[in-house]
């Protein structure tokens, strides 16, 4: 076996790089980026990643530099790296900063409906919990309009069957006719909390607007767009 000089010097910066990134503030330079990124060094991603994730969470107003460096970096970094190792660590931390997760799962074309799918089965709680108001069904939807470099017959029969998952799933809401406490007939009881008239499909809370199932009004059109992206990738696949 013979070691190239240049492997040998990336493998002692990835070593000392994943000794320094757990340290919450030390955050690789641009330099340091360019070359993680230029290597496509694997092994110190969920690092990485954390440092987008906090550098997201920033008020705009105090981020500095290497904030800015790393939300410039990242997206370019994971989309360099095998794929598999981006979704591993892409999709193994959706809840801290559902928001930044979904930018980045756009700009790296990190749609995979296989790992939409174990989203919205886990059964094991997530850490942290999503935002308030917000479920693993309302991140997968969001995600639909993202993209995956490549498609096939495998890929086309992963997104139908989770098309099948997110427009059969499991109500979060409820609809009740408890006359005694609410007053008044059947009620629609959203995912929140929020008691609405039993006609209303989406919460007219201020700031709310779920559905029974966790959804917003304008999520309807991305499930839609997805229905159609599946025709037109069956299309294309049957040629
Ligand atoms: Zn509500």
């Amino acid at each position: 076996m013979t070691i190239d000089a240049e492997d040998l010097r990336a493998q002692c910066l990835k070593m000392r790089y994943s000794r320094r990134l757990v340290e919450p503030e030390v955050f690789p330079s641009e330099q340091e980026w360019e070359y993680i990124t230029g290597r496509a060094m694997t092994g110190i991603g969920s690092s990485l990643y954390r440092k987008y994730l906090v550098s997201w969470s920033l008020p705009e107003d105090e981020r500095t530099d290497i904030h800015c460096s790393a939300l410039q970096w990242f997206p370019q970094y994971i989309a360099t790296v095998p794929r598999d190792y981006a979704l591993g660590v892409v999709y193994g931390d959706i809840s801290s900063c559902p928001q930044a997760t979904l930018a980045v799962i756009y700009k790296a074309r990190l749609f995979d409906a296989d790992m939409l799918r174990d989203v919205l089965h886990s059964t094991e709680p997530l850490s942290p919990p999503l935002p308030q108001g917000y479920y693993p069904l309302t991140f997968v939807v969001e995600c639909l309009d993202a993209y995956q470099p490549e498609y096939t017959n495998d890929t086309l029969e992963s997104m139908r069957e989770l098309y099948r998952d997110i427009t059969d799933p499991e109500p979060l809401g409820r609809i009740t006719d408890s006359r005694a406490i609410f007053g008044g007939g059947t009620k629609y009881e959203c995912p929140q909390g929020h008691i609405n008239d039993a006609g209303q499909e989406y919460c007219i809370q201020p700031g709310c607007g779920l559905n029974i199932y966790g959804l917003r009004q304008r999520h309807e059109a991305l499930i839609a767009a997805f229905a159609e992206r599946i025709d037109a990738l069956a299309a294309l696949l049957a040629h």
